[in-house]
């Protein structure tokens, strides 16, 4: 039975319907001033909290709720005889619900220029303590911290006339939950500005438990990030398949992350193995962006993670019939690509995710070491400066091509090298790539260079076209951009990538072996763009 429910509430969303709904059910209500007078004003009958105390609010609205009268009618243990009897021997109603929601101290930090005495008149005191309180004795009272609880709290109240020891508990753990979270955004404040201290404080909740690790004998958890805004893994919705494995996580991510880096203006599409982008292409449709980022790297993209930024049609769909694909994540599907798609495998994770164009809210990322944790904010942004550094200037119409490809290194592990083609005029394709190597130039020599002419020969075994493929591997890799996520630590990339005419490179420079690495350009005929800004990425 709820007979008595206290109110006191910073953000009066919902309240004067929360107290109608109460009210109409017979349940007194008792406030604090500014919450008193809304209730009020909607001609909701109220009890004044200092009515009750039989002291005014003071110290500014310092002091409110911080009675026996109010801690005493919350946290008396209803079981307890000799603590019943207490409260009648010292005058005290027991209080049934408490509804609370907190000064907004994290609002208030986080306006520009913040004056420290406004944060700390901001630290809400009475409300934690009314909070604690409730949930902590939840077996007897219903605690409420969230306005969107309104709801479904009045109607189990209205239809069974209880509230049910499941729906106390939860709301006291959440309760806890949120004044836990509340005192961090303190500390983290006040170290901050008394002691000039970062105190990390993260608020990861709704881990849900993986099959398995990265290998099979790991446990393996997924934590949500219940903050962030746009676009992330955890909002996406699960239409079809298998549940989402650790791996699946990381390499979705890094598709997800690959595919915003190029944008919205035309499809897209990552294709993903290995926490590293294969394939990425634009396309003038989402077959044409699919099929390039196939033609990327075809023996890897077996057992791929797709992503795209186009919504998934049936043309799409049918060119992976006979593909094995791990997931494909897009903002939507077409009903009869998803069908075809249902039926392709059992396992094909669909994942559907709204917000996919949308723009990241995360600033920050956060890796483990054993013992501690690196905070970083994003890696955003392509370039400083477009410096032509060569005798042969490098040409302002490769720029969008070295733009698409110095885009695709910053979601290749390093040392990457991306060779990047325009395969057709306004749609690019990573030809091939050299990831992950612990020196720059096997990148170049050993993997993106040999891996371009394996690739140019599938291409040119499909369509055929009426040269030799010397001519043909010619014709394209001197037509392609080299990008290097970091500088040139010797002029040997230079030389490799020379002998393998390409032509056009762009690069963050910054070597002290840098004028070494532009003689040798000019020497062998290559154009080089210095950007200033370096793309690791571990
Ligand atoms: P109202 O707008 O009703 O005057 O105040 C509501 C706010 O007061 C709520 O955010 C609640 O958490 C807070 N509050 C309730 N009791 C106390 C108290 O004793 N001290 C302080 N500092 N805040 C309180």
């Amino acid at each position: 039975m709820v007979k008595r429910a206290l109110l006191s509430v910073s953000d009066k969303t919902g309240i004067t319907e929360f107290a109608r709904g109460l009210q109409s059910l017979g349940v007194k209500i008792i406030s604090t001033g500014g919450t008193a007078k809304v209730l009020r004003n909607a001609g909701i009958e109220v009890t004044d909290v200092s009515e009750i105390t039989g002291f005014p609010e003071m110290m500014g609205g310092r002091v409110k709720t911080l009675h026996p009268r109010i801690h005493g009618g919350i946290l008396c243990l209803r079981e307890s005889k000799e603590q019943m009897a207490e409260a009648i021997k010292e005058d005290i109603s027991l209080i049934d619900m408490v509804a609370v929601n907190l000064y907004p101290f994290e609002e208030t930090v986080s306006k520009e220029g913040v004056k420290l005495e406004e944060a700390i008149e901001n630290i809400d005191i009475g409300g934690p303590t009314l909070l604690r309180s409730a949930a902590k004795n939840y077996r007897s009272v219903t605690v409420l911290s969230d306005p969107s609880d309104y709801g479904h709290v009045l109607e189990e109240l209205r239809s069974t006339g209880v509230i049910s020891e499941a729906t106390r508990a939860a709301l006291a753990i959440k309760a806890f939950r949120h004044t836990a979270n509340y005192d961090a955004a303190i500390d983290v404040y006040l170290s901050k500005t008394l002691l000039g201290e970062n105190v990390l404080r993260l608020n990861f909740t709704e881990g849900v438990k993986l099959r398995y690790g990265k290998n099979w004998h790991q446990e393996a958890f997924f934590y949500k990030d219940p903050k962030i805004e746009g676009p992330t893994l955890a909002k996406a919705i699960q239409l079809h398949g298998k549940e989402l494995s650790y791996n699946n996580y990381v390499d979705a991510d890094n598709a997800l992350q690959t595919v915003k880096e190029i944008g919205n203006v035309s499809p897209a599409v990552a294709i993903v193995k290995h926490n590293n982008p294969c394939g990425l292409a634009t396309g003038s449709t989402l077959l044409q962006a699919l099929q390039a980022a196939w033609d990327g790297d075809p023996v890897s993209a077996y057992g791929s993670i797709i992503c795209t930024n186009e919504i998934f049609d049936l043309e799409a769909a049918t060119f992976l019939n006979g593909k094995f694909v791990e997931i494909i994540l897009a903002p939507d599907f077409k009903p009869d690509a998803l069908e075809f798609l249902k039926k392709k495998s059992e396992n094909l994770r669909l994942l559907k995710l709204p917000e996919l164009r949308e723009a990241f809210g995360t600033d920050y990322t956060y890796k483990y070491i054993i013992g501690g944790m690196l905070k970083q904010s994003r890696d955003i942004g392509l370039y400083e400066k477009w410096e032509s550094v060569t005798d042969i200037p490098y040409p302002e119409e490769k720029r969008p091509l070295s733009e698409f490809c110095l885009k695709a290194c910053k979601t290749t592990k390093s040392n990457a090298v991306i060779l990047a083609h325009e395969y057709e005029p306004g749609y690019f394709m990573v030809l091939a790539m050299g990831a992950g190597q612990p020196n720059r130039v096997d990148s170049i020599r050993k993997l993106a260079a040999t891996k371009a002419v394996e690739n140019l020969r599938i291409i040119y075994e499909r369509e055929k076209p009426a040269i030799s493929f010397e001519e043909y591997k010619q014709k394209i890799i001197s037509e392609c951009v080299m990008a290097s996520d970091a500088f040139f630590p010797f002029d040997d990339s230079i030389v490799y990538a020379a002998q393998n005419n390409i032509r056009y490179i762009v690069s963050p420079g910054g070597s002290i072996r840098d004028s070494e690495v532009i003689a040798t350009a000019n020497r062998l005929g290559v154009s080089m763009i210095f950007t200033g800004m370096r793309h690791f990425l571990h």
